[in-house]
């Protein structure tokens, strides 16, 4: 593949001969022109550290500019980004750990209890040992870890921990970036200055979590986001890494396989496999074959591959959240409808309380399903911007009626297309009295729902909608439901009461 002109030629395989064809596939007129103007800077920063490494050796009068730049820039040791990448080490399992010391140096699971269906939220190392990690099926984690201590999480504590971590980030960086509770980027460009100084920010930050948390974390000091984050994991855990130039960077991973790039999962990573494509050396030899196996991320990861990434740290805001929903994963298969109905109140209300805690609304109503045969299925409906737990519920009702009635294992209810209403529409007097009658509806489920599984949900919930109550409850119900649906199949109680 070469630039020609700002856009890229790529050839296609066609028919018995190959033609050439212009293709503009990845960028718009003026995001090429920004691009090149990029590249030809970043070609300038690189020729000045290695030449091998550049795209092109050709200097334009611009060039050579900019080249001066970079040239001051090296000479009094200015990096154009300095990025350090903090990451708690088994987060969760770390907080239990370090609250109940006879916790410490033992296998410990937080997620699922063995008796229950769901996966590793996170495991202390001792647990890792035995092949646990995150993500994995909880019976496969019993499997290899019998005598682990499994545990559920406490995600109000873990939130709280989080909040002191910022705390201690947020004082020597201009701007954050946080992945997870655990997890962030952090710009420190303007508050270093200097490499030397981002190294020494680190050592601090790494040493106050000690300290005043009594926490461990992995930490990377490096000239790019991308980088900052494979220097973190380098010496994980309690580890400490920096790469200063891309150079660095394309040194430690060049024989690595290609799954060591960001971005590069194991679909992707197969795709490259079997095209001959293993390592990051692969990747730089046969750039043109893996834009056209992948694309645009080919692009990125041709780019990567070379140390090249200027992506800036860029602190979430709640209005880039793409939805909220909040789904359930039942114990035992549900294929009561009508219960399902039931359940669908509180997750609705629970959609309406994260909403109104973000200050959004949502323009889609969505409904989840997983099947008892692991089969998902997704439905989504438009409605005007609302974030009304009640209209929620009724568009997911609307939904639920025409998916297949087959025995499920999983439901969520979740808004997409979110903005605040002052993108939209000022609330209208006519607006507010329907949300109070919207809500007068909801009292009335509420209500049948006391009766029926003999919970007061009206007036508890704040503490159903805490920590794991939520989920609890609906097991309760579901438990509840199972019973009483039995008890009246053999003649026993009155019917249930339902809407
Ligand atoms: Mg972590």
């Amino acid at each position: 593949m070469k630039y020609a002109g700002g856009f890229y030629t790529i050839r296609f395989a066609d028919g018995g001969g190959t033609k050439l064809r212009e293709n503009r596939l990845f960028l718009k007129r003026e995001d090429i022109d920004k691009e090149t103007e990029k590249r030809r800077n970043i070609n300038n920063a690189l020729s000045l550290r290695r030449p091998s490494m550049a795209f092109d050796k050709e200097k334009t009068d611009t060039d050579t500019a900019v080249s001066a730049v970079k040239q001051e820039t090296e000479r009094t040791g200015k990096p154009e980004q300095i990025i350090i990448h903090v990451d708690m080490d088994a987060f969760y399992a770390s907080v239990e750990a370090r609250d109940n010391p006879s916790l410490k140096g033992k296998p410990l699971i937080i997620g699922s209890l063995p008796s229950e269906r769901g996966v590793v939220a996170t495991c202390s190392y001792e647990a890792r040992k035995y092949g646990v990690h995150s993500a994995m099926n909880i019976k496969e984690a019993y499997r290899l870890c019998p005598h682990g201590i499994y545990m559920h999480g406490n995600h109000e504590k873990y939130k709280r921990v989080s909040e002191q971590l910022h705390q201690i980030w947020n004082a020597y960086a201009s701007k954050s970036e946080y992945l997870a509770l655990d997890e962030a980027y952090l710009d420190v460009t303007d508050t270093a200055v200097t490499f030397e100084k981002a190294c020494e920010f680190a050592k601090i930050i790494k040493k106050r979590t000690k300290d005043e948390l009594h926490l461990n974390c992995s930490i990377g000091v490096a000239y790019s986001k991308t980088a900052a984050k494979t220097a973190s994991e380098e010496k994980k855990p309690d580890g400490y890494y920096e790469i200063p130039t891309p150079e660095d960077y394309v040194n430690l991973i060049i024989d690595r396989d290609v799954r060591v790039l960001y971005t590069v999962g194991s679909k992707t990573a197969a795709k490259l496999h079997s095209e001959g494509i293993h390592t990051v050396r692969d990747i730089q030899n046969n750039q043109e074959k893996v834009v056209e196996l992948l694309g645009k991320q080919g692009w990125w990861l041709t780019r990567l591959a070379r140390g090249i990434d200027d992506s800036k740290v860029t602190p979430y805001k709640p209005e880039d959240a793409k939805s909220i929903s909040r789904e359930i994963t039942f114990q035992e298969n549900v294929n009561d409808f009508s219960f399902l109905k039931d359940v669908l109140v509180l997750l609705a209300i629970s959609v309406e309380r994260r909403a109104q805690r973000s200050g959004l609304f949502g323009k889609g109503v969505t409904l989840k399903i997983t099947y008892a045969d692991m089969k998902s299925i997704t439905r989504s409906k438009t409605i005007e911007s609302s974030r009304s737990a009640d209209k929620i519920y009724e568009q997911a009702l609307l939904l639920l009626d025409r998916v297949p009635h087959k025995t499920i294992r999983l439901i969520g209810v979740g808004i997409h297309s979110l903005s605040s209403r002052e993108d939209d529409k000022q609330l209208s007097f006519a607006d507010l009295l329907s949300e109070q009658d919207e809500n007068k509806i909801l009292d009335a489920r509420l209500d049948a729902m006391n009766k029926s599984y003999g919970l007061d949900f009206k007036n508890n919930l704040d503490k159903i909608f805490s920590g794991e109550t939520l989920y609890k409850t609906i097991e309760y119900m579901r438990k509840k439901n199972k019973s009483v649906s039995y008890k009246t199949k053999t003649g026993g109680l009155h019917e249930r009461n339902k809407g």
